[in-house]
């Protein structure tokens, strides 16, 4: 394994051993379900949204270490960020993880980057989108006043 390699398992772990944001928000705070049935990942996020910035998000996790992961660096990402900015950041990410070519990004991903490796193992790429799909049915309830329906990776 490369020194780069090593580095990303590394953070990867930390974000699955101490994971950030972690709790739940009350109402009015949006609250989304996810779930990846196929590996058995599931997620509550809760965003808190005013005058179109994320002011706070929390979530709750149970599943494997990819999926923990990821959705610890996603609420790093997103925290404080306006609602433009985060679409970007969304935007961003899924190039990554699902352009089979190398991706130049158009914003800093910082250490999301790391979740790049995990295009090698493509049953797993469900894990690390998982967060992310959920934050996206969040966005649209946002903007369209709505519920958020549970968010079920197929
Ligand atoms: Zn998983």
């Amino acid at each position: 394994m490369s020194a780069i390699e090593d580095l990303y398992r590394e953070i990867i772990l930390d974000h699955y051993s101490s994971p950030r944001n972690r709790g739940e928000l009350v109402p009015p705070a949006l609250k989304i379900e996810g779930a990846n049935p196929l590996c058995g990942d599931e997620l509550v996020l809760y965003i808190d949204e005013k005058d179109g910035e994320i002011k706070q998000v929390k979530i709750t996790t149970k599943g494997c270490s990819i999926s923990q992961a990821s959705a610890s660096l996603m609420t790093e990402a997103i925290q404080g960020k306006k609602i433009a900015e985060v679409q970007n950041v969304i935007d961003n990410f899924k190039n990554m993880m699902l352009k089979e070519n190398s991706f130049e990004p158009t914003v800093n991903l910082g250490d999301l980057e790391v979740l790049e490796g995990v295009k090698k193992y493509p049953v797993r790429i469900k894990c690390a989108l998982l967060p992310w799909n959920t934050l996206i049915e969040g966005m649209k309830a946002l903007q369209n006043h709505k519920k958020p329906e549970p968010v079920v990776m197929e």
